[in-house]
């Protein structure tokens, strides 16, 4: 088989240095691989690409599709695009995985047996950017949850913690509050686990989970969750560890991934031979495990293992109680170099499985989608907000065949009896069903609605699917 071809770009600052030691490992331990080399970053910045990415080296990353990306600059100024939003948008990069694990007693950390990694849905949820001012009072934002995207990462998930030898996959979500959504996430979790009878798994409810990782990371091992909330989680997870310097991240896709370190591209001490290349070597061997080379991805995990172990450390890690070799970036790579084939007796290693990660879309069977009913959201700021006078405004039209059932204001029933006593904002929304209506009777009903001199500023179109409702339920329903 030809050796597997990967694009490598050598980034800014100290990107160079810190590519070149992990090139160098990687060379060291003859690893089937070809490397393309691209320039992107600052330089492509400069000569006006505004998303750092020149059309050469686009041509060789869409060729390619597997990257190590060392970290990029970007200038301060308006009118640069950020390369890894680039890669992600471009290459559809659905996966983040960052790794948090203490490196104790090398690098100090509150849970000395914390080994945890998160991975984030990257292009959904709240991230879509689909925000829309309604009226003066109200601002809406699309959380946007799609099955495929869904199953996407929760299967990725699974082929992680198969091939990276995990316990356990927890999934974490707001499920009790947003039912449809978080929902179908945790859904999805649970019909994709009986496909893996080998890993455990688990289910806590984001702020329960956030609290357990902060408070004890040792009782997680991966976890899976929506994207803003592995936004959180990521940032609280590094904090924790206290390694986030030899943290590497990954960026994956249905046929296309990148791996980077977390840092970024340090220019403080760029140029000096003393920045630490452990987060890219962290990032390559996550990209070792990605095309299948688990043995290689061992090998070097292990020699770097022993390296931290026999105390020779880059400047940043040194401490005077643990390291017996104070050492700079092409020294520390040597290290590396040396150690090759030994494992290490303190820190343990985990064992990668044969095979890679491989992601097949299951999707489902269509459902019966039926209409019927229309939410109507209007714009309505008069009487002093009294429900009762836009109620019966509303209810005196004739809706047929559609029926009005009740109205809410921001979430809560305010028409035809108020549940609780809640501020009102500007927006109301009308809720009528049907049985066998059309889109039709739902835009007669909009005119008549006009014609009474109520501005409607929103509809949600409700419909069941094979029976079940596929919208959320007012209280008194
Ligand atoms: P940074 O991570 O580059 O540096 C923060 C601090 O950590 C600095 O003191 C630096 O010297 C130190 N540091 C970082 N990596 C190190 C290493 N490998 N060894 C030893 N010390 C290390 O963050 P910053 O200063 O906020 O950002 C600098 C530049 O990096 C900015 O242009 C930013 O946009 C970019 N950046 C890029 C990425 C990426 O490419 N994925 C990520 C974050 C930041």
């Amino acid at each position: 088989m030809p050796n597997q071809r990967i694009v490598v770009a050598y980034g800014d600052g100290i990107g160079p240095e810190i590519t070149d030691a992990v090139m160098r490992v990687l060379r060291a331990n003859d690893t089937p691989l070809e490397y393309e080399l691209v320039e992107i970053g600052e330089r492509a910045y400069l000569k006006g690409f505004a998303t750092g990415i020149p059309p050469d080296a686009w041509e060789i990353i869409r060729a390619n599709r597997v990257m190590l990306k060392g970290p990029i600059t970007t200038p301060q100024g308006g009118g640069y695009r950020s390369v890894n939003v680039t890669l992600r948008k471009a290459l559809g990069l659905f996966a983040n995985v960052r790794q948090c694990r203490a490196f104790t007693p090398y690098i100090a950390s509150l849970h000395p047996k914390m080994n945890v990694v998160i991975l984030r849905e990257n292009e959904e949820d709240l991230y879509a950017g689909i925000e829309y001012r309604q009226s003066q009072e109200v601002v809406l934002d699309l959380k946007v949850v799609t099955r495929p995207g869904t199953e996407s990462i929760i299967r990725y998930a699974f082929e992680y913690a198969r091939a990276y030898g995990r316990k356990k996959v927890t999934c974490m979500t707001k499920d009790n509050i947003m039912k449809m959504s978080d929902g179908m996430f945790h859904r999805v979790f649970d019909e994709i686990a009986k496909e893996y009878p080998e890993l455990k798994t688990d289910h806590l409810i984001i702020d329960i989970g956030a609290a357990r990782l902060a408070a004890q990371p040792e009782r997680l091992d991966v976890i899976v969750t929506l994207n803003l909330y592995g936004d959180i989680l990521s940032d609280i997870a590094a904090q924790v560890a206290g390694s986030i310097g030899l943290a590497g991240s990954a960026n994956v896709g249905q046929d296309a991934a990148m791996f980077e370190a977390v840092h970024g591209s340090a220019p403080d001490i760029a140029g000096k031979d003393i920045a630490n290349p452990s987060g890219l070597l962290t990032a390559a061997i996550q990209l070792l495990v990605h095309v299948g080379l688990y043995q290689d991805a061992e090998r070097i995990k292990n020699a770097w293992l022993v390296t931290l172990e026999d105390g020779v450390h880059t400047p940043d890690i040194y401490r005077e109680d643990f390291s017996t070799r104070r050492v700079g970036t092409r020294a520390f790579a040597d290290a590396i170099i040396k150690r090759l084939g030994r494992v290490p007796e303190e820190l343990d290693s985990l064992t990668y499985r044969a095979g890679g990660i491989h992601l097949t879309p299951h999707p489902l069977p269509p459902q019966e989608q039926k209409l019927v009913g229309v939410d109507v959201f209007v714009v309505w700021d008069q009487a002093d907000r009294d429900p009762n006078v836009l109620g019966n405004a509303i209810a005196q039209i004739d809706s047929a065949p559609l029926e009005f059932k009740l109205m809410t204001n921001r979430g809560v029933q305010v028409f035809p009896n108020v549940i609780v006593e809640t501020v009102r904002v500007d927006m109301w929304r009308c809720r009528y069903l049907g049985n066998d209506i059309t889109f039709e009777d739902i835009l007669a009903l909009l005119e008549k609605i006009t014609r009474a001199g109520i501005h409607i500023n929103k509809i949600e179109n409700l419909y069941t699917f094979d029976g079940e409702h596929g919208y959320s339920m007012g209280q008194d329903e």
